[in-house]
């Protein structure tokens, strides 16, 4: 399987080469060069695989079809050792829960820290690990979070050899519970920046490191931010997991909603339909920030300001432009990469925006793709998670709870809709109090974490302060 650049270049890339890459050298994202096509008998095997062998032999399956440049005992080996019970805290890795009617949660938020990112990060840590062995090199990771792709990353590659991580975030912005996750870790690699800024701060000097490729080149500057096709793939996993816990037999579709931000998550679900997982619908979830939710249902696709960028409480979703939406539109447009990259390079950074609603394609996005969206508030947050309690004794956290209340939207008479549980509620637990006036409860292991020493720099929202930081901490 080879791998070309959303903007146009495609020279052809294996898996490998582009692992330890973020963004493509003409500023575009990876992709597959076409999507492996999944038979309905292939779906039945899997579904075997997956209830009676486990959730590391099918991705290990999946995997298999998009990457030919790691020998299959090693790439079968690697995901066996990521997806154990004892890290995911069940043998099910994932597993579904009922909430009501056709509604169900599945259930992504048992890894190291309760957030469903760590799916695809604990791969990734192995995944790099193994590369660099292979290849005899160092990386440092850059990335910026608004919380929880940064512990996922850390968390992922603390005492990994030959990896460093260096996390930029936006100061304040984190729950106290994701600071501390963070900011306890007292590894060696594990370097956390907090920025005087948004998050989308913390991703443009990301975005401006990397495409000084020079700079890149010298200080062998990786990324883990969920552009990351290896992150995505790790994620298409779960769509099928998911469906055949919903399913009993592939003549059946099954609906997702997915609490969303940067279109990382929703766009694995494309993928995973691309590849004839029988997905009815795509539920695209909002908050606040609702950039997606408007593309969906305008055809305009309007980036925000730093100042129109709200602060909520489902806070991993504040995101005011997405950065892995190019991906679905380089798809929507017949793979025309010159016209994405007009779409996404010099015009939108110029104008802040682009309209597909007068383009044939935009009726496509629904009618072919599937796609849907739905938005939820502070209010709609609240009343969720306590119905949700009250109701069923289910406690949710604010991300989920987004997802849940747009699922209710979206719903059709018999089609299972599974809403991805993002997170678990100890992460956001000021919100829940408010809900439910309880406190959610915590893993022992997380007993106390705030009160621990912090290890933490700030800075301004400077590229050079951040480059020069990072070219003192290589050596
Ligand atoms: C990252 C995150 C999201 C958003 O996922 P995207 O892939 O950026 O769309 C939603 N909920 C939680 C809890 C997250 O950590």
């Amino acid at each position: 399987m080879n791998y070309i650049s959303t903007r146009g270049d495609q020279s052809p890339k294996h898996f490998c080469e582009i692992l330890l890459e973020g963004l493509a050298p003409d500023g575009g994202l990876y992709l597959p060069e076409h999507y492996p096509q999944v038979d309905g008998a292939t779906l039945e095997r899997w579904r075997a695989v997956y209830h009676e062998v486990g959730y590391a032999e099918l991705a290990f399956e999946i995997l298999s079809l998009y990457i030919d440049d790691i020998p299959a005992p090693d790439l079968r080996a690697i995901c066996h050792k990521t997806y154990t019970a004892e890290v995911f805290g069940t043998g099910e890795i994932v597993p579904l829960r009922h909430l009501e009617n056709d509604i169900w949660l599945e259930a992504l938020s048992n890894g190291p820290t309760l957030a469903f990112k760590d799916l695809a990060m604990q791969l990734l840590g192995h995944l790099f690990e193994y590369e660099l062995a292979r290849r005899g090199e160092e990386l440092n990771i850059l990335g910026a979070t608004s919380g929880d792709t940064g512990s996922a990353a850390e968390y992922a590659m603390r005492g990994k050899k030959g990896v460093r991580v260096f996390m930029t975030s936006p100061v304040n912005r984190m729950s106290p519970f994701q600071q501390a996750q963070m900011f306890s870790l007292m590894d060696e690699n594990i370097h956390n920046i907090a920025i005087d800024g948004v998050f989308d701060d913390c991703q443009d000097l990301v975005k401006a490191v990397s495409n000084d490729l020079e700079f890149k080149r010298q200080y062998k500057i990786g990324t883990v931010n969920s552009i990351n096709w290896a992150r995505l793939l790790a994620q298409v996993v779960y769509y099928f997991a998911g469906y055949f816990q919903a399913t009993e037999s592939s003549g059946k579709k099954v609906s997702f909603t997915v609490p969303s931000g940067n279109f990382g998550n929703v766009c694995a679900g494309h993928v995973a339909r691309m590849m004839g997982l029988p997905i009815a619908k795509l539920v695209v979830a909002t908050n606040e920030n609702d950039v997606l939710d408007e593309f969906f249902k305008t055809g305009v696709y309007r980036v925000r300001s730093s100042a129109d960028t709200h602060e909520t409480s489902s806070p991993s979703m504040d995101i005011s432009k997405a950065s892995n939406f190019e991906r679905f539109v380089f798809d929507l447009l017949g793979r025309d990469g010159e016209r994405v990259k007009s779409l996404f390079g010099d015009g939108l950074a110029r104008v802040g925006r682009f309209d597909l609603s007068q383009h044939p394609a935009f009726n496509q996005t629904t009618l072919r793709y599937g796609f849907q969206s739905g938005q939820s508030s502070h209010a709609d947050r609240l009343a969720t998670i306590k119905d949700s309690f009250e109701r069923f004794g289910m406690l949710i956290d604010t991300h989920t709870a987004d997802g849940v209340k747009v699922a209710r939207e979206h719903l059709q008479p018999g089609v299972p809709m599974i809403v991805l549980e993002t997170a678990l509620p100890i992460k956001f637990a000021e919100t829940i109090v408010e809900a439910t006036g309880r406190e959610p409860d915590r893993p022992p292991r997380f007993v106390g974490i705030e009160a621990l020493p912090k290890r933490v720099i700030r800075m301004a929202a400077d590229l050079q302060a951040l480059k020069s930081y990072i070219a003192e901490h290589c050596a």
